[in-house]
This record gives structure tokens, C-alpha cells and sequence, in this order.
């Protein structure tokens, strides 16, 4: 199963191993976004290529999918906001 991209408006914690989900900060762009993705995902064990951010599976994630997507309004925010 891939890793899931989720942005939010105040991430607490970048990695939620339950849900397998990076939080990225909805102020970012594209560009940045994919730079806290990689360093999740580094931190994790897996190296990156050069550029984007690639799934422990050897895919690609779509991090300017999630970005356009913006913050769900539901659970990991109050979850881990608090
Ligand atoms: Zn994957």
C-alpha cells in the first residue's frame, strides 16, 4: 500500500504510521511540499532519487495532487491538533 498525502493546516506530526499518511503543510507549494515528503521518507529508510519523492514501492506520489487537493477538514486535524 502507498504512502498517502494529505495536506493540513497545522501538521504535528508529518507521519502517521496507522494510516500510512504524510502530512504536509497546506501553505506549501508544490515545490516544498515535496521537499518535506522526501525528508519524511528519507527519515523512514528510503532514499530518494534526485527529484520528486518516490513510494517505498517505487512509484512516484503525486505531492502537487495533494497540494491542489488542500486540507481535509475531518479527524487528523482535531486528532492531532489538540
Ligand atoms: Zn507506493
Amino acid at each position: 500500500m502507498c504512502a498517502n498525502l494529505q495536506a493540513s493546516i497545522r501538521v504535528t506530526l508529518p507521519w502517521n504510521p496507522d494510516t500510512r499518511t504524510i502530512h504536509i503543510d497546506a501553505a506549501h507549494d508544490t515545490y516544498t511540499a515535496t521537499l518535506a515528503v522526501r525528508a519524511v521518507l528519507l527519515e523512514l529508510g528510503y532514499s530518494q532519487p534526485p527529484r520528486g519523492a518516490l513510494c517505498w514501492c517505487g512509484q512516484f506520489l503525486d505531492v502537487a495532487a495533494a497540494v491542489r487537493r488542500g486540507p481535509a477538514w475531518t479527524s487528523e486535524v482535531t486528532r492531532y491538533g489538540a
